[in-house]
């Protein structure tokens, strides 16, 4: 899909959540060419004559106010641009798999001791990624959040969870990281990053009298899978259950990799609602065995997230975040093989 598309697309399901706030049980987003902007539009005429106590016609039409008059037209006015801008279907951002998990927690099946979780710290001393406004590189903001969820997941009974650290020049260390996690028979790989901005968007400013750069044009996490991983679809569910679990606790995703002004960081939005971008060629995901998400934590080229992610509420709820993913993913997640018999190994066996 062309870029402008794109990002009309996010826009308009933003503009939709804004226009129609209706809590996220009911929300059915599923935007498809004119129906569907119509049911929306009905359900907010539902959910006003409800308000309304019922009563349709003249005495409810006279109860909506001016602002609820100006959301209906807003939403008709967009109704009808789906008659003349070709509009590409949003996905469904829930499927039934995490609603289910979400809403009606089945009694756990996971066993946590089990369960290996591997935390790949992204970088290495020597190639440390990105440096931070105040120039602290981003190796060290990794490292730091990586072992503090190792602390947290370990407490939570998750006792096989793997830091893994490597060393190196940046590009044979992503072979390595890759290499080491598929030899630890892991359920699942999340490799810990914390995002910047492309040189062009950077500003200047002197921090301790040092030249420094930042961007505060952008903040918020962000979460990909490559869909070349052979575990895509564990890999898309994780990412997903992580993404809500992260927007729940009040966390916003980067939208700006949608935008063309990212250039070769422009990535596709599989999930508008919890932030999960398409990034195919990570080395880190594409290359291991397991289902993987790479997770951008925080932007810290952005001058007032840098100073959230050294806060000790932000690792809180990023840390409750990922545990509380961690747990629905592990309840979600087949018994061995060994423990399994007749179609549904040889199902298992086909990922
Ligand atoms: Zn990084």
């Amino acid at each position: 899909m062309p870029p402008y598309a794109e990002s009309f697309r996010e826009a308009l399901a933003e503009h939709m959540r804004e226009v129609l706030p209706i809590k996220r049980p009911s929300i059915n987003l599923h935007i498809a060419r004119n129906s569907a902007q119509v049911s929306i539009i009905s359900t907010a005429m539902k959910t006003k004559f409800h308000r309304a106590r019922g009563k349709l016609g003249p005495l409810a039409a006279r109860r909506l106010s001016l602002r609820d008059r100006h959301r209906m037209l807003t939403a008709s006015i967009v109704a009808l641009s789906s008659l003349i801008v070709p509009l590409a279907v949003v996905e469904p951002a829930w499927p039934k798999e995490i609603e289910q998990a979400r809403s009606q927690p089945k009694p756990s099946t996971c066993d946590r001791s089990q369960f290996r979780l591997v935390l790949d710290v992204g970088h290495t001393v020597d190639a440390p990624g990105a440096i931070s406004a105040r120039n602290v590189p981003e190796y060290d903001f990794n490292l730091r959040l990586a072992k503090y969820l190792e602390q947290s997941l370990i407490e939570d009974g998750f006792k096989k969870t793997v830091l893994l650290v490597t060393g190196g020049r940046a590009r044979p260390s992503l072979f390595a990281r890759a290499a080491k996690a598929n030899g630890l028979s892991a359920n699942l790989l999340v490799s810990i990053h914390h995002d910047s901005v492309p040189d062009s968007l950077m500003e200047s400013w002197e921090f301790e009298g040092k030249q420094s750069h930042f961007s505060d044009r952008f903040r918020g996490y962000s979460i990909f899978v490559s869909y070349e991983n052979p575990h895509l679809d564990r890999s898309l569910l994780f990412g997903r259950l992580l993404g809500n679990e992260l927007k729940d606790r009040g966390l916003q995703y980067a939208r700006q990799y949608t935008q063309p002004i990212m250039g070769r960081y422009q990535r596709k939005l599989i999930d508008p609602d919890a932030g999960v971008y398409r990034f195919d060629e990570l080395i880190v995901l594409k290359g291991t065995q397991m289902p993987a998400v790479l997770f951008e934590a925080g932007s810290i080229i952005n001058r007032e997230e840098e100073l959230d992610m050294n806060s000790a509420e932000r690792l809180d709820l990023t840390s409750a975040s990922l545990r509380a993913a961690v747990k629905m993913f592990c309840n979600l997640t087949p018994p061995p093989l060994r423990a399994r018999t007749g179609n549904s190994a040889t199902r298992s066996s086909a990922h």
